[in-house]
């Protein structure tokens, strides 16, 4: 490949979401990640794409969010078009189920149609009969995120995108207030003239610029998964303590604790126990489930726990990272909206909100407004 026009560090889904977009609108991409693919917190996800059952309260992220969603089933119906691997998509909504008043109390403002329990029952029988009440939430869609992946990284090769895993980046370069490219870890450098940091939990380790600019912190989520053939539940169910999704191939995926166990991705007994309670009270019968597999990742949060996205104060350096919770539901949109910026166009919403610069307190201007 020649010499490339960008470099992405990070080969999550939002890297090579990012990458596939600019590719398409011909831009020579090259994504630098450190592992062998993408085994980060986009393969640890649950894949569900939640803009209602997750409470966002604050406007920007509701836009985005709004936005993330409407845009999915055609990015998908694209992706399909590069690479025709089944991911998994499923529309049947999600339960959010109360045990008690407070639990209920606590769904105050979802936008949902208001259940009683018979009517739950109705719809998923092997629900537990101590389940009260809940909201049903019919926009709320999932994917499976491990097939999600593999199906982004094959299409991003079809389409030209230069993948290179198992590239470590050491640091950012720059010179007279630009980004110049990046120091790899075996210490070879690659100069190219822009450059998005897409590194996930790990964005603002790629020295100074980046910790000023990316300071994302990880929040360890446990999961699991179960063999429940035929699959007991077709809704995804969530609860105050644990949720369930249920996959095609047979799979009850469980999640998730919330943890700040710093770069830590152990699996501990007491988190697995928690989730197994968890999806017991929902699903009395996943009790006698086969027990399938256990795995942590790491979310990554930044201080007000919006999303980092857009350009910096370095010029051509771009940030695309801390989508926390929401990350695979916001790819698309994110692919989309830092595509926009990089290639000089208007993005569809504001980006201020999402800026780059909101944590930065002293230092140059910035060089371009337009992300
Ligand atoms: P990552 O997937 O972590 O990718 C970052 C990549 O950068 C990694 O592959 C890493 O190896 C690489 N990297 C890091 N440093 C370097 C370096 N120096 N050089 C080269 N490469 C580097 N979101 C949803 O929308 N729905 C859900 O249901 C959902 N459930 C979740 C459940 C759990 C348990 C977890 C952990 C997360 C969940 N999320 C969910 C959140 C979502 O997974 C993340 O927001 C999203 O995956 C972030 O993607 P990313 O590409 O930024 O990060």
């Amino acid at each position: 490949m020649a010499a490339p026009d960008c470099l992405i560090v990070g080969g999550g889904i939002i890297g090579v979401s990012l990458a596939l977009e600019l590719a398409v609108e011909k831009m020579a991409v090259v994504v630098l990640e450190r592992g062998a693919a993408a085994r980060e917190a986009s393969w640890a996800a649950a894949g569900m794409l939640a803009p209602t059952s997750e409470h966002h309260q604050h406007p920007a992220m509701e836009a985005l969010v709004s936005a993330g969603s409407a845009l999915y089933p055609r990015w998908l119906s694209s992706l399909c078009q590069l690479c025709p691997l089944d991911v998994g998509h499923r529309t049947e909504g999600t339960l959010v189920v109360a045990f008690s008043e407070q639990d209920f109390a606590d769904l105050t403002g979802l936008p949902g149609e208001r259940l009683t329990a018979a009517e739950l029952r109705r719809l998923e029988p092997a629900l537990s009969d101590r389940i009260s009440s809940g909201v049903y939430l019919k926009n709320d869609q999932q994917v499976d995120n491990r097939r999600l992946l593999d199906s982004l990284w094959q299409a991003a090769t079809r389409a030209g995108v230069g993948l290179r895993p198992r590239t470590e980046v050491r640091a950012l370069l720059s010179a007279s207030g630009r980004v110049t490219g990046v120091q790899i870890a075996d210490k070879s450098r690659m100069e190219v003239d822009i450059v998005v940091d897409a590194a996930g939990a790990w964005a603002g380790q790629l020295g100074e610029a980046a910790a000023r600019l990316a300071p994302t912190r990880p929040v360890r989520g446990q999961m699991l998964s179960l063999r429940a053939e035929p699959a007991p539940v077709r809704h995804v169910v969530r609860s105050p303590r644990a949720y369930i999704l249920p996959r095609a191939s047979g799979r009850l995926v469980i999640g998730s604790t919330m943890e700040d166990a710093g770069f830590d991705k152990s699996v501990t007994p007491s988190g697995l126990a928690g989730l197994l309670a968890g999806a017991r009270e929902i699903l009395p019968t996943s009790a006698q489930c086969a027990f399938e597999e256990a795995w942590a990742g790491l979310r990554p949060d930044t201080p007000d726990h919006l999303p980092i996205l857009g350009a910096t104060d370095m010029e051509k350096l771009y940030v695309a990272t801390g989508h926390f919770r929401n990350g695979i539901l916001l790819a698309p949109i994110t692919a989309r909206l830092l595509a926009d910026g990089i290639l000089g166009r208007t993005t569809s919403i504001p980006l201020e909100p999402f800026s780059p610069l909101r944590f930065v307190t002293r230092g140059p201007r910035p060089v371009s407004s337009k992300l």
